[in-house]
């Protein structure tokens, strides 16, 4: 791919490096200024080390073939399976190491993003799709789905949206009927992260045609009758995220494969999508300081007017900006970590990192494409691809607008209190 658009003779030569600016930027702590962290203790780091060798060497070769193929390749998740990176805070029983710490998820996101790609949605699988088996599923539920998601050789997704509602789930149309011994379900979802390699997919369907928040969680497994993937949509980044519709027509799902109460599944839904923000506030930091890296680097070695780019006020300027900022919301994501960890970081707050997170990494994108002029608009710089994909952050996972909504709901302002 890199060689398709590579820049005319000549040109290249005034261009820094692609190889050292555009897939492996100084890891955290390096040249880059970051400021010190305070959060992770000696076995952290030495599990960054592991995972970064595990990012770098058997994910980060196979990146640029994956985002042309629109999808990651299995044998990722089994691989990073075999090293006890997923599902790392389930029980042994459960094929997990019993890790209950939030630090270590993070890690994995960060050293993904930095080392191997934002497609493989590791922590979509782990840390997201997977609590909600263990949280609300039976003792045979966790015992037959989790042991085969820690090992790799199942993937899963969930699926709430649906082509006419995605931030007002109450306006989902897909439905289950109780018939006895099975629910019947029917409908179609659609922008289903993991869609095509998914063998678990959580479903939501409404089991009321009164109640419009009455909605359960069903587990529907890759060959049931009636359920159908489309194609994989085209999207505007992510390209190595598999995205897709799913249908749903007249699928029996037997009685055990609900996860919790039938009814009760908005309740679920507002506990787990507080995880679900901090994974993204995560993921949009570890975005930020790749980027911000990456474009130190080009600042230092790409020349205009007989200088380095970087000797201009104008990009120490930015830079400065994009560095303070980072630390700043670097430390609040932190204490959101250890917040969740001590099941404490409430919905508005997650909501608070989710929101404050992914509208800085579209900043720092914006800028880091500026500070690298036209090359930053070509496709084999590594900072127009992250451009692109950093546009989903402030759409996935709750918007912008309703993360707002959450922190306002907050604050004792609605009409009901003020008079
Ligand atoms: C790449 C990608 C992957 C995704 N993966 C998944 C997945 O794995 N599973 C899944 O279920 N979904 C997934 N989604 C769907 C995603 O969560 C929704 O797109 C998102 O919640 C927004 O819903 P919507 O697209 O229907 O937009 P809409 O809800 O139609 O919103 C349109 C606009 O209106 C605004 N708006 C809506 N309501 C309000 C309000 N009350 N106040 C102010 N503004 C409002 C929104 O902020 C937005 O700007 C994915 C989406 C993408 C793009």
């Amino acid at each position: 791919m890199a060689s398709a658009s590579r820049p005319p003779h000549g040109y290249a030569r005034r261009l820094p490096s692609r190889t050292a600016s555009t897939t492996d930027p100084s890891p955290p702590g390096g040249h880059s200024k970051m400021m010190q962290r305070l959060i992770f203790e000696p076995e952290h780091e030495q599990f960054r080390d592991m995972v970064r060798r595990f990012f770098q060497k058997e994910i980060g070769p196979h990146t640029a073939r994956w985002r042309e193929q629109g999808h990651v390749d299995r044998w990722a998740y089994q691989k990073a399976g075999e090293l006890g990176l997923l599902l790392m805070w389930a029980g042994e029983a459960y094929g997990g190491a019993g890790i209950d710490d939030f630090r270590y998820e993070q890690i994995v996101s960060e050293e993904n993003i930095r080392h191997g790609d934002i497609g493989f949605y590791i922590n979509l699988h782990s840390g997201l799709v997977a609590p909600y088996i263990a949280g609300l599923g039976t003792e045979e539920q966790k015992q037959r789905w989790l042991p085969g998601c820690a090992k790799g050789d199942k993937i899963l997704a969930i699926a709430l949206t649906e082509p006419g509602a995605g931030s007002d789930l109450a306006g989902m149309r897909t439905t289950a009927v109780d018939n006895g011994d099975h629910w019947v379900l029917n409908g179609s979802k659609t922008y289903i992260s993991n869609g095509q390699l998914a063998d678990i997919v959580i479903v939501a369907a409404k089991t009321s045609t009164t109640e419009s928040h009455r909605i359960g969680l069903f587990v529907i497994e890759a060959g049931a009758a009636g359920f159908e993937r489309g194609t994989r949509l085209k999207k505007m980044g992510l390209h190595a995220q598999d995205t897709s519709e799913l249908f749903f027509k007249d699928v029996k799902v037997p009685k055990n494969q609900v996860l919790g109460e039938p009814e009760k599944g908005f309740h679920y839904l507002t506990n787990f999508l507080s995880g679900e923000r901090l994974i993204v506030a995560v993921s949009s930091m570890a975005q930020s300081q790749t980027a911000f890296d990456l474009t130190l680097e080009f600042a230092r070695d790409r020349r205009a007017f007989g200088r380095a780019i970087g000797k201009f006020q104008n990009t120490r300027f930015v830079l400065a900006d994009l560095r303070a900022r980072i630390d700043a919301m670097q430390t609040f994501v932190d204490q959101c970590v250890m917040l969740h960890n001590q099941k404490e970081l409430t919905s508005e707050v997650a909501a608070s990192a989710k929101y404050l997170a992914s509208e800085l990494e579209n900043d720092v994108m914006d800028a880091c494409v500026q500070i690298h002029g036209g090359a930053g608009y070509m496709e084999e710089y590594r900072i127009s691809r992250m451009f692109t994909d950093a546009r989903v952050s402030r759409i996935f996972a709750g918007s912008s607008e309703i993360m707002k909504e959450i922190i306002g709901r907050s604050l004792g302002l609605d009409e009901r209190k003020l008079n």
